[in-house]
């Protein structure tokens, strides 16, 4: 028979009713978390293969939460989707991204940084020209900035998102695929989005170890990638056997574990610096 206490009259749970309050406090939460210095971008480097130059660096934010502590961008981040206020998300994110490129410009290091977008950007007409100004303002060529989209995120509406990302690809912007392998739509896609980068899905490269089948995956991804004239990355590297094996297949830059965790800026700088030593 159902509940019916003070919890079970709607069917509410005292567990169901603890996640909607903690997700209803992190969507109310973000704006002043941004403008207080909890939300920070960590940065994960991308590496060149068959060598160990560093090429670039992925931009992933991060929540220090006053009572939850440090939250997982899984969690918040589709929230903030679910609002405006990813608007604000990406445009932090681009900010702080944009500041690491000039500095890095200013050493005289050539790295470009990567800022994953959400679907509400690519619906938003006045996108391309907020991500050229802030480009012009920071001074960094936009060849050294890689936007990442999912596929599902174009094809929500690509009438839309077309348009956007062949303006930005016109300014020199570098579009990257996200996530490949995972929608079905992969291929007969691919080859009209004005992309010039596809990243394999860590799934299978995490896979490509013990499984056969993800292994081929990978193979035929940094084949297709190739044919469409693409830059492949693998993500999700974390063993120098998955390593020896994309440097076999071809695949041309890599990012994860094995190289490193993300890291937090200063960690990021003092990693650099023991590496170009
Ligand atoms: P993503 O774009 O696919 O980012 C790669 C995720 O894989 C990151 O998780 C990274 O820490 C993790 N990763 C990297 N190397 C390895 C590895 O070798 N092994 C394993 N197991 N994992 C690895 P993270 O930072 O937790 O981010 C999760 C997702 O949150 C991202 O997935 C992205 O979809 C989203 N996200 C992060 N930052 C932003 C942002 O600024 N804006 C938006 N819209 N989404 C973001
Ligand atoms: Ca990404
Ligand atoms: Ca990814
Ligand atoms: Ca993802």
């Amino acid at each position: 028979a159902a509940r019916n206490g003070e919890d079970g009259v709607r069917g509410y749970t005292p567990a169901m009713r603890q996640v909607f309050l903690r997700r209803f406090q992190l969507v109310t939460q973000f704006r002043q978390a941004l403008d207080t210095g909890q939300v920070e971008v960590h940065y994960q480097p991308k590496v060149a293969l068959p060598g160990r130059q560093v090429v670039g660096a992925e931009a992933l934010v991060r929540w220090s939460h006053p009572e939850y502590g440090r939250l997982d961008p899984d969690e918040f981040v589709p929230l903030v989707e679910a609002t405006g206020l990813v608007d604000a998300l990406t445009f932090f994110v681009l900010e702080c991204a944009l500041t690491k490129v000039r500095g890095w410009m200013d050493r005289g290091l050539r790295m470009s940084v990567a800022v994953n977008l959400s679907v509400h950007n690519l619906a938003d007409e006045t996108f391309p020209d907020r991500v050229a100004e802030a480009l012009r303002r920071h001074d960094v060529p936009p060849q050294l900035l890689t936007l990442e989209l999912t596929e599902s995120s174009v094809m929500a509406d690509p009438e839309r998102s077309l348009p956007l990302l062949r303006r930005m690809h016109a300014m020199g912007v570098v579009l990257a695929v996200d996530d490949f392998g995972t929608g079905y739509s992969s291929l007969a896609y691919l080859r009209q989005l004005p992309v010039d980068e596809v990243k394999i899905d860590k799934s299978f490269v995490l896979g490509m170890g013990t499984d056969l089948a993800d292994m081929a995956v990978v193979r035929s991804i940094v084949e297709l990638g190739h044919s469409l004239d693409l830059l492949v990355v693998a993500e999700g590297v974390e063993d120098d056997a998955s390593r020896e094996q994309l440097i076999e297949m071809g695949c041309d830059v890599a990012q994860g574990y094995l190289i490193t965790r993300p890291l937090s800026e200063s960690r990021l700088e003092a990693w650099l610096r023991a590496r170009t030593r």
